[in-house]
């Protein structure tokens, strides 16, 4: 399989740039509803093989709404859950609401420390992130790494949205994997492509992001998110600023999130 990241697809030839993401990008592969069996098929293993263990650390992105919709609709016992970095837009909060009303279920909100978020903002400012590598990744182990590390305490396995074709870098990643730490990571949409999910949330209406309308295709934390323009790789639109590098913020890095990743605020300039 052909890992490199791929650009998003070109609008057909007269398409308003006003459609919807599930008109622009809903096109289902050959495999499609193999994918779906599949998907399914490998959340059904995790259950199973770590029962009552299990939590989906959704982003409320597509894929993890494609997730979360598996999920409710088979009713498995996974637990949803997602980081609140005190920095998202307003339309991610508004879709933790919506989707608590659309599945009738419960949403666990982690956030990072309150007082260690002000203590590194007041000494690194509020646009540490754009100065330095080193900050942003401080930014994000303070206010993602650190939450995450608490969400999966208990927990002996995750279920992540991954895909292969996003970045190069999660290219290689395997559909389910055992962290240094013997948690298992599954990635049940690991060969979808963008057709794939949208097509899913097309089908079955699924609540997603306003902004996915408006080129999102990838969405994070305000200040280090932007559309993207046609041509440009999926997550072009994450911490654009920085030419070289992982587009990541640790949250799938190989190393499992440790308390011990995350700086003292303030620690580092
Ligand atoms: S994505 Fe940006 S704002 Fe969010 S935690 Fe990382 S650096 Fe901070």
């Amino acid at each position: 399989m052909d890992t490199a990241a791929r650009s998003l697809p070109s609008l057909p030839a007269g398409q308003a740039s006003v459609a919807p993401a599930t008109v622009r990008h809903a096109r289902p592969g050959a495999q499609h509803a193999r994918l779906r069996e599949q998907a399914l098929e490998l959340l059904r293993q995790a259950v199973a093989a770590h029962p009552g263990a299990v939590v989906q650390s959704s982003s409320l992105g597509a894929e993890d709404m494609v997730l979360t919709d598996l999920i409710q609709r088979h009713g498995l016992d996974i637990r949803v859950a997602t980081l609140d970095t005190g920095a998202l837009h307003p339309q991610t909060l508004q879709l933790m609401q919506r989707v608590r009303q659309h599945y009738g279920m419960d949403i666990e909100v982690w956030q990072p420390p309150r007082h260690a978020v002000v203590e590194f903002v007041a000494r690194n400012g509020s646009d540490a992130m754009y100065r330095s590598v080193q900050l942003r990744h401080a930014c994000c182990a303070l206010r993602k790494l650190e939450p995450l590390g608490r969400m999966l305490q208990g927990r002996s396995a995750w279920v992540t949205g991954l895909r292969r074709e996003q970045s190069a870098q999660r290219g290689t990643v395997q559909a389910r994997q055992v962290g240094s730490d013997g948690r298992a990571k599954y990635s049940p949409l690991l060969d979808w492509s963008l057709g794939d999910v949208w097509q899913y949330i097309a089908d079955l209406d699924v609540p997603y992001n306003p902004l996915h309308d408006e080129f999102y295709p990838s969405i994070g934390c305000a200040p280090c998110t932007r559309a993207v323009t046609l041509g440009e790789e999926q997550r072009a639109g994450r911490w654009w600023w920085e030419r070289d590098g992982e587009k990541e913020c640790g949250l799938h890095g190989q190393r499992p999130p440790a308390q011990a990743d995350v700086p003292a605020a303030g620690s580092v300039s």
